[in-house]
């Protein structure tokens, strides 16, 4: 029986999370989602508009009209969320999922739950949730319950009040409900946090919804205090050797103890044989520099002196960087300038599509750095770059390899719309290490990319970066996420220590587990093509996985 997989994913607005459960519905692996949206209102299929109390426009919130059953409901920080995304254990006749029996389900979780704290929650007939003294003068609701079932999948479920803004109830006719109290456990005299609180879900989900089954649970790295929010964590300049009293460089490495890593390899710790490469070059190579020098181009390959450049170059692949070499993101295992970002060159696609050309690729990577500073997030000049290329080289595939553009889900339709042959975004770590490594991103946001781009009928790629700190089982983990939600290409190498101002290595991790996790992803979790070794890098052997997957996509 494969595990039961349980993610504590942090705040998530509504939408990521509806992309990332719409897919999830799709497959065949069962997760439960607990995390926590901001402010918004959600309206089920029952849902009256009398039910709001204020024009849309006034609420203060977002408003969402969705396929859950029930009535019009609030959604917002200090309520844990939970959405269990799996195939319904009960049946009823015709093989169909039983929904009176699910939502029951559900709501012992929540009554379990209240009961370790000494509260009694109780069910009242015809009106899902779960309710504090009930028939009586003081009932009130604690938590709500609405889900949506098809043949046997489940999705969306509860809402719990931890410690939530009330106020916000009171612009709705919760549930549509007249006259019915809500409640929190802050209210009901509890001082939890949110993690209290997950950690006593999680336990009787688990076992009232995955008996017997092998739980595999991660977090996102739970925020410490309100103040360790600045994305930018890592120092300037070139780096230098580490000096603790160095600030910024101890606010990096401080993230990741407080994500439970401590350690590191010393700057100046001997690789490993398997890391080490003979860097070759040859007449094609030179050629191929001198002429992307000519085109005024920047090639991660030269830019970030990736071992593979050789073989890449050779196999026809070729990987460009577009907006500039300057991002609005810090994150601790990249290279790149953090410095203002320069001002878009409307000129690059053209010459991009030109280099292609005359470079003969069969297979272009189109890489970007963040551009939080734009509008689409620089969507529009990675598109028109497709189009270029296809318009100027018809037969040559183009993978762009993107940041999270914000979440904006209208930025990757633009994005989508050019058709590149492959969509990649980088999940780049485990979630436990999400917020060391990449502040400005989140685990929930780079799935919901990947779901988006599915759902626009691409074929999706991302990569994982071992040895920052992450086990072995958080990365198969992360693999059965990536697998759940139909990414089809993924890449997983050993992550390499730039400059003294980034993450130290963790640990060097073998070929061997570079080999067994390409086996558990191909053979046990179905991803059509996993690409693993120290050496792997996102863009290596592009060209040939892309081919071996769209090929099997046709047939
Ligand atoms: S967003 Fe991308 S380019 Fe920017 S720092 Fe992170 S990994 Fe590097």
């Amino acid at each position: 029986m494969t595990p039961f997989r349980v993610r504590w994913l942090g705040r998530v607005p509504y939408d990521e999370a509806w992309d990332l459960q719409q897919q999830l519905f799709l497959g065949s692996a069962d997760h439960l989602l607990l995390l926590e949206h901001p402010a918004v209102y959600t309206m089920g299929v029952r849902a009256r508009e009398e039910h709001l109390l204020k024009p849309s426009s006034e609420l203060g919130a977002d408003l969402r009209r969705v396929n859950r059953g029930g009535d019009v409901t609030f959604h917002g920080p200090g309520q844990l969320v939970g959405y269990p995304v799996m195939t319904v254990p009960g049946r009823r006749g015709g093989g169909m999922a039983d929904t009176v029996a699910f939502v029951s389900t559900i709501e012992q979780i929540l009554i379990d739950t209240l009961a370790d704290l000494g509260l009694v929650g109780e069910r009242m007939a015809g009106m899902p949730g779960v309710w504090l003294d009930p028939g009586t003068p003081t009932e009130r609701k604690i938590a709500a319950v609405g889900v949506r079932l098809g043949r046997t999948r489940s999705m969306h479920g509860f809402a719990l009040n931890v410690d939530v803004d009330q106020r916000w109830f009171d612009q709705i006719i919760p549930c549509g409900l007249v006259g019915k109290a809500v409640t929190s456990l802050a209210a009901e005299g509890f001082d939890l946090s949110m993690q209290q609180v997950v950690d006593l879900v999680a336990e009787h989900a688990a076992r009232l919804l995955a008996p017997g089954r092998m739980i595999e649970r991660q977090d996102v790295a739970w925020r410490q205090s309100p103040t360790d929010l600045s994305p930018f964590s890592r120092g300037e300049g070139a780096g230098e050797v580490i000096k603790p009293e160095r600030g910024t460089r101890v606010r990096l490495e401080s993230r990741r103890s407080a994500a439970g890593v401590s350690g590191g390899l010393d700057a100046g710790a001997r690789k490993p044989d398997w890391m080490r490469v003979k860097l070759e070059t040859g007449p094609e190579l030179l050629r191929l520099k001198k002429l992307s020098r000519s085109l005024q181009l920047t090639t991660v390959c030269e830019e970030a002196g990736c071992p593979n450049i050789f073989e890449c170059w050779n196999e026809g692949t070729a990987t460009f960087m577009l907006l500039g070499n300057r991002c609005t993101r810090a994150c601790g295992f990249c290279l790149i300038d953090t410095r203002k970002p320069s001002t878009v060159d409307h000129g690059e696609p053209e010459r991009i599509a030109e280099a292609v050309a005359t470079m003969g690729l069969s297979f272009a990577v189109l890489t970007m750095v963040a551009r939080d500073d734009l509008e689409d997030g620089g969507a529009g000049i990675v598109a028109r770059t497709v189009e270029a290329i296809h318009d100027r080289s018809p037969g040559v595939g183009v993978e762009v390899l993107i940041s999270d553009l914000k979440g904006s889900a209208d930025a990757l339709q633009i994005v989508g719309n050019a058709r590149p042959e492959i969509l990649n975004h980088n999940i780049e770590t485990v979630a436990r290490l999400q917020r060391a490594v990449r502040p400005s991103a989140g685990y929930a946001r780079s799935l919901g990319v990947l779901c988006r781009a599915k759902q626009a009928g691409l074929t999706t790629k991302s990569g994982l970066i071992v040895g920052m700190g992450e086990t072995f089982d958080e990365v198969v983990g992360a693999l059965a996420d990536l697998a759940a939600i139909g990414v089809d290409i993924v890449t997983i190498g050993q992550y390499l220590r730039p400059t003294t101002n980034h993450l130290a290595v963790h640990r060097w991790w073998s070929p061997d587990e570079f080999e067994q996790l390409k086996h558990i992803g191909e053979h046990e979790l179905g991803i059509a093509h996993v690409e693993s070794s120290p050496l792997t890098r996102s863009s290596h052997h592009a060209g040939s996985a892309a081919a071996g997957v769209l090929s099997n996509r046709v047939h």
